[in-house]
């Protein structure tokens, strides 16, 4: 008797606070909006380059919250190489590490699925968009709204996407297992060109599909196009025009909405070998366009309090390092270490909501518990305590 009542008081001192407290802190509140920019393979010193050439800062660099991200996965840990984007991305998405070419399953473990950040939005009743200049079923979106033991599994990937977590807004590169057909049978509105998408007007409940080229590693390297070596943006939108598309289209939601948006030329640059004008410049190109896509964000986040803006790369690819400043409108001088990942720490800069929470040195991980605070951060917090405190009244 003496024990229950003991621990009601401490329930009620313990949650009393909380229940009291108005939404003062950041963290205290699910932000409406989240919206995480990724630069695959996308390290500190790629930043770095592009902000040399750019003559100044990109836009997602004046953010008040800074971090460096360790972006190992399970299979770094253990056998000491880098991670691929597929357990990365699963390690942003679910806050679990796994084995390199997992897409959001338990490997390490019994196989089962993990809660995707998008499918932990779309329960909060949040629309999910996926945009990427990459093929729609790559590694980095599927880990946000699709489940595979394999990364290849396209056909899978696919499946999880038209008929599962029907994400509201899907904007990439065509091909590799997603065909035009199968998204007009799923139900989905299919454009395939930069007129069509920025002709689309808002329709509540009908899922949007951009498929953009239709296969190989995407849809075109920035550089090549301003180099006149590849026609490929005349007709398909840059990744900024497809983030405004789809901000305004989520933005229809109420409820709000998850919005993942990835560059993936600055990967495919860093694998490239030798060390030539072209990779540096298709590197510094594809950055400069994620700072456009990131301005984007900034612009819609701006003057609201309600979204959360994460800017953030899932690895180092190429072991860029930068040996001189050429001045603005010149590339940099540089080397390359490798034409493969590396597991050098990434950057993470942060606006809005749980903004503060990017501090310091933070693991892949912490990206899916900063953008579901309080759930299930403040939630496993709360139960932690409530333990605690009941042990010690049953010691009592
Ligand atoms: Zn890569």
């Amino acid at each position: 008797m003496h024990c229950r009542s003991y621990r009601r008081v401490v329930l009620a001192a313990l949650l009393a606070p909380l229940a009291a407290a108005p939404v003062a802190t950041t963290a205290a509140a699910l932000p409406h909006n989240v919206i995480l920019l990724i630069g695959d393979g996308m390290g500190m010193a790629h930043v770095e380059a592009a902000r040399l050439y750019n003559g100044g800062p990109l836009p997602f660099e004046s953010a008040p919250h800074q971090a460096q991200v360790v972006t190992d996965s399970y299979t770094s840990s253990l056998l000491g190489v880098p991670t691929d984007s597929a357990a990365s991305a699963t390690a942003i998405s679910t806050a679990h590490k796994v084995h390199n070419t997992v897409v959001s399953v338990a490997i390490p473990g019994d196989g089962s699925e993990f809660e995707t950040i998008g499918e932990f939005f779309t329960s909060k009743n949040k629309s999910v968009g996926l945009v990427t200049t990459s093929y729609l079923t790559d590694a980095t979106p599927a880990a946000m709204a699709a489940h595979a033991v394999f990364r290849f599994d396209t056909a899978r990937i696919v499946n999880d996407y038209l008929t599962r977590t029907r994400p509201a807004v899907l904007l990439g590169g065509g091909g590799n297992g997603l065909t035009e057909a199968a998204g007009v049978a799923a139900g989905y509105t299919v454009v395939t060109d930069r007129a069509q998408m920025q002709a689309l007007a808002p329709a509540p409940g009908v899922p949007v599909l951009g498929l953009f080229g239709d296969g190989g590693e995407g849809m075109g390297f920035e550089w090549d196009y301003a180099e006149g070596t590849d026609t490929a943006y005349d007709t398909l939108p840059f990744l900024h025009e497809m983030t405004s598309t789809a901000l305004s289209l989520l933005a229809t939601d109420p409820d709000g909405f998850f919005l993942m948006i990835e560059n993936e030329n600055t990967d495919l640059a860093g694998h490239s070998s030798g060390a030539g004008e072209e990779r540096i410049g298709r590197d510094v190109f594809a950055a400069l366009e994620l700072g456009r896509a990131a301005q984007e964000a900034l612009a819609f986040a701006a003057g609201r309090d309600d979204t959360l803006v994460i800017v953030t790369a899932d690895h180092e690819t190429g072991g860029l390092q930068i040996l001189a400043d050429n001045g603005a409108g010149n590339l940099p001088t540089v080397s390359w270490s490798t034409s493969d990942h590396t597991r050098t720490q990434v950057g993470a800069w942060a606006f809005g909501p749980n903004a503060d929470l990017v501090t310091g040195t933070i693991d892949n991980t912490d990206i899916r518990r900063i953008a579901s605070v309080p759930e299930p951060g403040t939630a496993l917090l709360v139960a932690g305590g409530v333990i605690a405190l009941a042990l010690r009244a049953r010691r009592s």
